[in-house]
């Protein structure tokens, strides 16, 4: 189990400011010091490790195998044994994994010891959507405040999360200890919209608006595109066709 933490994230200039390295340093139960170097494929795997821990919780299942997470994940046992080894969690060799502790401790290192609040700024179709998938995960990663500018939506409670007008995000920020924000505004309010977010001193910005957004160094921004994403399978789709069709 860690006790504290402190994150020191390496961005790349040439890859759009993206983290390409998170290094952990850490002081375990022992009170040893321990340095880390996470990759954010690292991160994203540990992200897709909890999704199926909390599933396994669901079905009341007690101990999990490496194998079985990684024939979940689609990857090897020894890739398993070794992400979740380099978090300080070590399973059973007969017994495997504990699920409810493995979950803790993965929840522990990714989210940190505290909740941590996360804000959505745009309750439109795709902010509703988002409120309705994140807020019913038994999760530590809630939404708890939506801003909007539209005056029928300031102060109404949509999907069970109060919707805020947007001047009050600085404020709101402070209060609930927010640390990300979803964007789902569109499109040309975006930028200003991350910029209100960087200057209200949030780090972590996931961004659903198909714009590219300037934001300085230490600030994370994932973008997540389903239009270019289709656009990316379909072009498989084709390759696959055609390499069948050559066969
Ligand atoms: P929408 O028009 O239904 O909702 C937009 C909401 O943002 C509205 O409630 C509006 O009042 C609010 N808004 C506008 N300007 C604002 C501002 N400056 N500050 C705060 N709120 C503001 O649109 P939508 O369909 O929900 O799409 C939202 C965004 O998400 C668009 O940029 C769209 O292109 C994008 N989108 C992305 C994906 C994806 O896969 N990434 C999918 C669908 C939509």
């Amino acid at each position: 189990m860690l006790t504290s933490f402190t994150i020191v994230c390496k961005y790349s200039s040439e890859k759009n400011n993206s983290v390409t390295n998170i290094t952990i340093i850490y002081v375990d139960k022992i009170t040893k010091v321990n340095v880390l170097l996470v990759s954010e494929k690292t991160i994203e795997r540990l992200c897709l490790y909890r999704r199926f821990l909390r599933e396994l919780r669901v079905q009341r299942t007690t101990y999990a195998y490496s194998h079985q997470l990684a024939k979940m994940a689609g990857l090897t046992a020894a890739q398993v044994r070794r992400d979740i080894m380099a978090i300080g969690y070590y399973g059973s060799p007969v017994r495997g994994y504990e699920v409810e502790k493995l979950l803790e401790s993965i929840s522990d290192f990714l989210d940190g010891p505290d909740s941590l609040g996360v804000a959505l700024i745009g309750v439109g179709n795709l902010g509703r959507s988002i409120l309705a998938y994140l807020n019913r995960r038994n999760s530590r990663l809630n939404v708890t405040a939506a801003f909007d500018t539209n005056p029928e939506k300031i102060h109404r409670v949509i999907v069970s999360c109060h919707c805020f007008p947007l001047e009050d995000y600085p404020r709101v920020v402070r209060e609930k200890n927010i640390h990300s924000t979803i964007i789902a505004v569109p499109a040309d309010q975006a930028q200003p919209v991350a910029d209100l977010i960087v200057k209200s001193g949030v780090k972590g910005i996931l961004n659903f608006a198909p714009v590219h957004l300037s934001v300085p160094e230490e600030v994370f921004v994932e973008n997540i595109d389903m239009a270019i994403a289709l656009e990316k399978v379909t072009y498989f789709a084709q390759q696959d066709n055609k390499a069948r069709a050559e066969r």
